[in-house]
Order: C-alpha cells, then sequence, then structure tokens
C-alpha cells in the first residue's frame, strides 16, 4: 500500500521533497567534523557540539572570573551604585586578574585569549555588577581591539602595555547633537605642519572619570562629509582637554558617564590611529563588535537577577505552599528561564560567528536587541515575584532594573539594530 504522509496527507510518492537533497548533503557533513566548525567545536568527537561548549581556557577563565566576581566585587556594589562611583580597588583587581587585555597577546603584558572568553568573562562579571561589566566590555572589545588591528609598533607600545595594566580607555564617538546620527558629528580636527588642533566637544563618555587616553572622531575635512571623520589617540592630560561633571544617572550608575570639551586640544599627527579619513569605518567595524559584549552584559545582568530571586520564591509561603509551587509562578519562570538561554545562545552564536571570521553583523544585532529585551522583561519580572521586598533596596533587584535599561540604548539604539538588520534581510533577498 501507498504511505500517506502524516504532515501533508497526501502520498509522498506522487509529490517532490524539495528537503531531501539538503537533508543528504546535512548528513553527509555531520559525519564530517572538520567540514564547517572550528577544531576546538570539533573537540570531544562531537561533530557539532552544543554552542555552550567552551575550550579547557575558556572554562578555566568562566570560573575563575565568577569566583573573583563574588570574592572582589560584590561587596562594593551597593556602594559604588549609591555613591555613583567606581572603587578604584574594583579597577585595579580587574587589571591585576588580567581582564582589561583578554584578547591582548602577552608581549604586551596581555592574557592572550579570545573574544569569545571576553564575552565569557563580560557575562559572569554583569551578573555580579553591570558596571563593572561595561569597564571590562569597553576596554576588551573597543578600546584594545582598535590600538590591535590599527596601531602602529610605537603606538601599541606606549598604549597597549599600559591599557593591560594600569590604563583605562575611553571610545569617544558620541556628541549632543550626533547619536543615532553618529558620522554627523561637529568636532572637528585642522592640520597645522606635523599636528592637529582639535575643537569641539563629546557627550555620554563612558570611564572618562578613571581613563588615561580618549580615541576620538574628529573631523578633519568636514566638506567631504563622514568620510573625514579620523580617529585620534587623546592622553587625559593634554592641554585643553576638560573631563566634565559627570551624568546623574539612572542605572549603570557606578560606571562614570562624562561630557568632554576640546578647547584648541593640539595632538600630534602621530597620534591618528589608523588611516585619515577611515574613522567612521573603524567606529562601524568596531561597535560591530562590541554590540556582542553589550549582549553579554545583558545576558548576565538578566542570569544575575534571577539568580537573586529564584531562592526567594522557593522559601517564601504564602497559602501555605512555597512561592514557586504555584502553577501561576512556574510557567512565568520557565518562561523567562528560556528567554534567558534564548539570549545567551543568540550571543554566543555571534561571537563564534565572528571569531570564525565569518559575517556575524545581523546575528550581533539581533543579539544586543533581544538580550536587552530579554533583560527588561526579567528584571521587571523578578521584581513582581519577589513582591514588595522585590521593590526595596534591601535586595539587589532594583539595581538590576534600573541597570538593563541601558541595553536599549548604548552602542546603537533598539530602534538602530532592527533597522541594521532589516537592511540585512532585504539584501538577503535581492537575487
Ligand atoms: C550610559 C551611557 C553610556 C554611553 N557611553 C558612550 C561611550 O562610551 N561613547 C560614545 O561615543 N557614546 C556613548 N553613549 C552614547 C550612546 O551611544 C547614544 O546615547 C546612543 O547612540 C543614542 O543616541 P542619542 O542618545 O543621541 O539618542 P537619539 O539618536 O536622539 O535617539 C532617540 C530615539 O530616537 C530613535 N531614533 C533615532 N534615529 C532613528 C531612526 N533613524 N529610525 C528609528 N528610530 C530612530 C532612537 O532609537 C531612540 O529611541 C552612551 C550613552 C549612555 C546613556
Amino acid at each position: 500500500r501507498e504511505a500517506v504522509c502524516r504532515y501533508c496527507y497526501l502520498s509522498c510518492r506522487q509529490i517532490s521533497r524539495p528537503w531531501g537533497a539538503s537533508r543528504a548533503a546535512w548528513r553527509s557533513r555531520s559525519t564530517n567534523p572538520a567540514a564547517d566548525v572550528s577544531s576546538d567545536q570539533a573537540a570531544g568527537g562531537v561533530s557539532f557540539p552544543p554552542l555552550q561548549t567552551y575550550s579547557e581556557e575558556e572554562s578555566m577563565m568562566r570560573e575563575a572570573v565568577k569566583k573573583y566576581a563574588q570574592e572582589r566585587i560584590a561587596p562594593f556594589v551597593s556602594k559604588m551604585d549609591e555613591n555613583s562611583t567606581m572603587d578604584e580597588e574594583v579597577i585595579k583587581s580587574l587589571f591585576e586578574q588580567g581582564l582589561m587585555g583578554i584578547e591582548i597577546d602577552p608581549e604586551y603584558n596581555g592574557t592572550g585569549s579570545t573574544f569569545f572568553a571576553s564575552i565569557l568573562v563580560i557575562e559572569e562579571l554583569a551578573k555580579v555588577d553591570p558596571s563593572v561589566a561595561v569597564l571590562c566590555d569597553i576596554q576588551n572589545t573597543l578600546i584594545n581591539t582598535l590600538f590591535a588591528e590599527l596601531g602602529t609598533t610605537a603606538q601599541k607600545e606606549q598604549y597597549l602595555s599600559r591599557l593591560t595594566t594600569d590604563m583605562v580607555g575611553s571610545f569617544c564617538l558620541s556628541e549632543a547633537e550626533s547619536g543615532s546620527d553618529a558620522f554627523s558629528l561637529k568636532t572637528r580636527a585642522d592640520k597645522h605642519k606635523d599636528y592637529y588642533i582639535i575643537n569641539g566637544s563629546k557627550l555620554w563618555i563612558s570611564n572618562a572619570e578613571h581613563a588615561g587616553v580618549f580615541l576620538v572622531m574628529a573631523n578633519v575635512d568636514p566638506s567631504s562629509g563622514y568620510k573625514g571623520i579620523t580617529c585620534f589617540i587623546v592622553d587625559r592630560d593634554t592641554e585643553g582637554l576638560e573631563i566634565c561633571k559627570k551624568e546623574n544617572k539612572l542605572g549603570l550608575r557606578a560606571s562614570s558617564t562624562c561630557p568632554l570639551n576640546f578647547d584648541n586640544v593640539k595632538v600630534p599627527e602621530k597620534n591618528i590611529l589608523g588611516q585619515i579619513g577611515q574613522g567612521y569605518k573603524y567606529a562601524i567595524g568596531m561597535l560591530n563588535g562590541g554590540r556582542i559584549g553589550i549582549a553579554a552584559q545583558m545576558v548576565g545582568l538578566a542570569q544575575g537577577c534571577f539568580d537573586n530571586t529564584i531562592p526567594y520564591t522557593r522559601q517564601r509561603v504564602q497559602f501555605g505552599k512555597r512561592l514557586f509551587d504555584f502553577q501561576g509562578m512556574q510557567h512565568q519562570i520557565a518562561h523567562v528561564a528560556t528567554q534567558i538561554e534564548a539570549g545567551r545562545l543568540l550571543t554566543y552564536n555571534a561571537a563564534r560567528l565572528k571569531e570564525a571570521g565569518r559575517p556575524f553583523i545581523k546575528e550581533a544585532c539581533m543579539a544586543k536587541y533581544f538580550t536587552a529585551e530579554v533583560a527588561t522583561l526579567t528584571t521587571s519580572k523578578c521584581i513582581e515575584w519577589m513582591g514588595g521586598v522585590g521593590f526595596t533596596k534591601d535586595y539587589p533587584i532594583e539595581k538590576y532594573y534600573r541597570d538593563c535599561k541601558i541595553g536599549t540604548i548604548y552602542e546603537g539604539t533598539t530602534n538602530v539594530q532592527l533597522s541594521t538588520m532589516a537592511k540585512l534581510i532585504d539584501k538577503e533577498y535581492d537575487s
């Protein structure tokens, strides 16, 4: 008798099966572990290991940072938030642990590890304090990477060795009138003999309070539009550079966010990072990768908040039952846990794609967009699950709730992520 397909209720012998060919291809690929995966991924004799498979070094770093964050950061978190200040001890310990130069070559005192390891580190730090996570994130994914990829030998020797050891860096792109429209920036750099004079201002510069060096995007030729944007290395003590009063923020309070003024700031020509007029390309390139770091921050934040909430729901008794035992609670908890897991997988996938040198921009946008939504949902739900105490400062939940909002704003707002994804999706259907 002819078999009837249980999906389409037709005789499958009579219809073509378009998935047949690709399924055959998939089968033949899966017997060959080296076909499409890195050797690390193929480790353990499994052709396609789960996304949450770590190399030995990654596992070790993850565990070490988890312990470090509990012992050396957790005791400072509440005070740093209250005082809106990053404790110097915390910054010092980040350097001591090698977490400020994760991918940098040991030649420059770096840890010599991978981008994926940075992502794991950022996630672990964010579980305890998202402000500390963003300090580590910006240093690793933006500042160090720009120096490592574009710096001359002299620049690397002078700055990379310090950035891994004792110097914080800031990334200066945004201005009062150019946020999402970043490349309409007005700060200009005028050439004189072998130096440039920078005039203008920047807004929202993270870690500026502690930074020793600023990577400043300024336009050397406004008549060429964004094609004049150039990246300058500006030392903190340069005359004419003013680091203004930090913003008083809703969340991420321990992370300083300052306006900067440039009043005839003289910068030698040798302090141009990369090529003249390529600054916009460098900024886009760095922020594409940086978004994966922010996604890791949001995943860590959501997980940290969840981990601080569930034990309470397992202890608190109402109507003679643990809160956790009510089906209405269980379904919400399981839903949020699924969202966090999905966010983590998007983030890890984007990071692995980047590391493998494959296209990752759409996936990075998806990860950042989605994890910011997940962090918002998680922190809001956690407060609700804790009831009244979740709304007080006796528990860390309200801080996670305030800290998560930034995920929809910096390194490209949610709308900017969605627009970028849509552009790429549109292109995919060109042919
Ligand atoms: C805490 C914090 C830290 C930061 N750190 C840094 C840093 O270290 N370095 C740095 O250079 N910058 C930094 N920023 C700046 C940040 O990147 C910008 O705030 C962000 O890019 C948004 O710009 P904006 O605030 O001017 O908002 P706007 O661009 O004015 O956007 C406002 C709203 O309009 C929407 N919108 C804008 N254009 C469009 C469009 N075309 N389509 C649809 N919607 C649109 C946005 O999505 C948003 O919802 C930081 C900001 C904050 C708050």
